[in-house]
């Protein structure tokens, strides 16, 4: 399988090179963001614990956001590959995801991690907040506390992967196809050496 974790802040363009990898490689994409954003609009017991945290731009607890994600991996039991989008988002999610998947004999084969400055994540959330009208897109307040929150609690899970010898960082600044191209390459270059 090629299980990707596609890594990086808020508006680094995760679900947007998803889409790309997704077809490319044929793989499954699991954004728990958009499962969460799904049960919200359906006003399920999970979407209204999800917006308690979400709407003030903090995480939802680790054990509600394992077992949501172990539920939708089961979904695909023929899957290719999945990539991985806004999770993992702390260490023991991190953990959780590589027990799970060793539970079904296979694992992480990779981390790509974009990266952007701040200034541009800011720029690009309130613009898209404006198109999508996503609640924690439009404040200026909640975004800069995902931002933090990223750095504080998120960002250090890359080291996990790091110390794995998973972890590759992208220039997360470009055109679409630009940043496609690197993250392809990375992909490539792996998949031949295995
Ligand atoms: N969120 C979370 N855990 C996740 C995914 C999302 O707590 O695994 C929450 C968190 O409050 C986050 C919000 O959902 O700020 C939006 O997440 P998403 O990944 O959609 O945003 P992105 O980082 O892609 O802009
Ligand atoms: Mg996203």
């Amino acid at each position: 399988m090629l299980n990707i974790v596609l890594f990086g802040p808020p508006g680094a363009g995760k679900g947007t090179q998803s889409a790309k990898l997704v077809e490319k490689y044929n793989l499954i994409h699991l954004s728990t963001g958009d499962i969460f954003r799904y049960n919200m609009k359906n006003d399920t017991e999970l979407g209204k614990l999800a917006k308690s945290y979400i709407d003030k731009g903090e995480l939802v607890p680790d054990e509600v956001t394992i077992n949501m994600l172990q539920a939708e991996v089961e979904k695909y039991p023929d899957a290719a590959g999945f990539i991985f989008d806004g999770f993992p988002r702390t260490t023991a999610q991190a953990k959780a995801l590589d027990a799970f998947l060793e539970s079904k004999n296979t694992g992480i084969t990779l981390m790509l991690a974009l990266e952007v400055p701040e200034e541009e994540l800011i720029k690009r959330l309130l613009l898209r907040g404006q198109e999508s009208g996503r609640s924690d897109d439009t404040d200026e307040t909640i975004i800069r506390n995902r931002i933090k929150v990223y750095n504080e609690q998120t960002a250090v899970a890359a080291n996990y992967y790091n110390e794995q010898g998973k972890y590759h960082a992208v220039q997360g600044v470009g055109s679409i196809d630009e940043i496609f191209e690197r993250l392809c390459h990375i992909i490539d270059a792996h998949s031949m050496i295995i």
